[in-house]
């Protein structure tokens, strides 16, 4: 029996419906993409697994799943929400561990400017919760593409390489 992809989907809270990714792409085109792909390799359909977050990328690929599920494509969205009354500031860091354990063929990462007002970290970065996601995707083999915006991928262009993130895992808490 056919089996399904499995399609990790993190990114910034920023990343809406709209915003486009540095070559002119949405989630949704990407997304697209990923299922015809899924078809064309002989998969029985597309798992969108995400960190169910209320605004952003998981959003958008959440809306995106419903919307492809109700047009009849073998599409459905799995949700693993941040548990944030029980872990605080490391729930979504430790919902990305979860994410990445259950397995992906692929993770597909779409990543805006940090924001977090009082981030130190300079030059211009991606937000550190889908840096994160996106690295602990990478480190467990599974094929990670990162999405950037434009700005950011311009910015990543001519800079040096982010500090270690993971170093600050405790006082970064926004996805
Ligand atoms: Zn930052």
């Amino acid at each position: 029996m056919a089996t399904e992809t499995r399609l990790l989907v993190t990114g910034s809270r920023t990343f809406g419906p709209r915003t486009t990714t540095w070559d002119g792409r949405t989630v949704g085109d990407v997304l697209d993409a990923t299922a015809v792909d899924a078809a064309r390799a002989g998969h029985a359909g597309l798992i969108v697994v995400q960190g169910a977050c209320s605004e952003g990328a998981d959003k958008v690929a959440d809306g995106w799943a419903e919307e492809r599920r109700a047009a009849g494509w073998p599409v459905v969205s799995e949700r693993h929400k941040a548990q944030w009354r029980k872990y605080q500031k490391r729930a979504g860091f430790i919902r990305n561990e979860l994410l990445v354990s259950l397995g992906a063929h692929r993770c597909a990462a779409f990543i805006d400017a940090c924001i977090k007002p009082k981030c130190r970290n300079k030059p211009l970065h991606g937000s550190h919760g889908a840096e994160h996601c996106a690295g602990l995707a990478e480190h467990a083999g599974i094929p990670t593409t990162r999405f950037y915006t434009a700005v950011l991928h311009e910015a990543l262009a001519v800079a040096a390489p982010v500090t270690d993130l993971s170093a600050r895992r405790d006082d970064a808490a926004n996805h």
